[in-house]
């Protein structure tokens, strides 16, 4: 840039230079554009991705889930929806620290990302709640795939710092059945979670 200026300056005229700032403009405007964009892709990857559990977050789930939801209640086609929420998992934070925590989380996120089908839509729903979205699933096999999930939670051993940490979860769960909207297919589950927990939980409950 200043080159150039100098050169006008001077009056010296270098087609041939000139040229080549340009073109070396033009490879750094384009290096800018990558890292612009590296940036924005990155900063709309956080906006939907869990940065714990490398789940999707709620808004992200609720992106995902949102198009086989509408699927399913167009053609008429099962679907359900598993809410689960780890017991008193306050404890752990209590009594081990917040990074133990943070590792169990992580661990049910992996274990929730690997029993998922292609097709399921997973994430973490808050703190310590999960969902998960089951196409072409109804409510039987919905509460089954419930009932797998939480046995292996609840084998699961998480070693952190020389702490063998366990937990177990509890599940709501919930099947399309005339409902308006994703909301209310959530609210479902969620009811169905509530009373998971009253009933002492460590189990799965399901709509009535
Ligand atoms: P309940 O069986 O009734 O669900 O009991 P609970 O202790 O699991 O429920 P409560 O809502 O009282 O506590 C949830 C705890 O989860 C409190 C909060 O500190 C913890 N938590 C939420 N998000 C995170 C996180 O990202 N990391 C860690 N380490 N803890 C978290
Ligand atoms: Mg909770
Ligand atoms: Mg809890």
């Amino acid at each position: 840039q200043s080159g150039h200026d100098h050169r006008e300056r001077r009056g010296e005229a270098d087609p041939e230079a000139d040229a080549a700032v340009r073109e070396e403009e033009v490879v750094r405007d384009g290096d800018h554009a990558d890292e612009h964009e590296d940036r924005r892709e990155r900063a709309e990857r956080e906006a939907r991705i869990d940065v714990l559990t490398q789940l999707n977050n709620r808004r992200g789930f609720l992106e995902l889930a949102e198009a086989p939801y509408r699927g399913a209640e167009r053609h008429q086609r099962p679907l359900s929806l598993i809410l689960l929420d780890l017991d008193r998992f306050k404890e752990i934070n209590d009594e081990h620290g917040h990074a133990a925590g943070d590792a169990v989380l992580n661990a049910i996120g992996q274990t929730l990302a690997v029993s998922a089908r292609r097709s399921d839509v997973v994430g973490r729903w808050g703190g310590e709640e999960f969902v998960l979205l089951l196409p072409e699933t109804g409510l039987n096999e919905a509460v089954e795939l419930a009932e797998r999930l939480r046995e292996q939670l609840r084998e699961r051993v998480i070693r952190h710092e020389g702490a063998e940490l366990r937990m177990t979860a509890s599940f709501g769960v919930a099947a399309l059945d005339g409902q308006q909207s994703l909301a209310l297919l959530i609210d479902a589950a969620d009811k169905a979670l509530y009373a998971a927990k009253m009933a002492g939980r460590n189990r799965v409950s399901r709509v009535l």
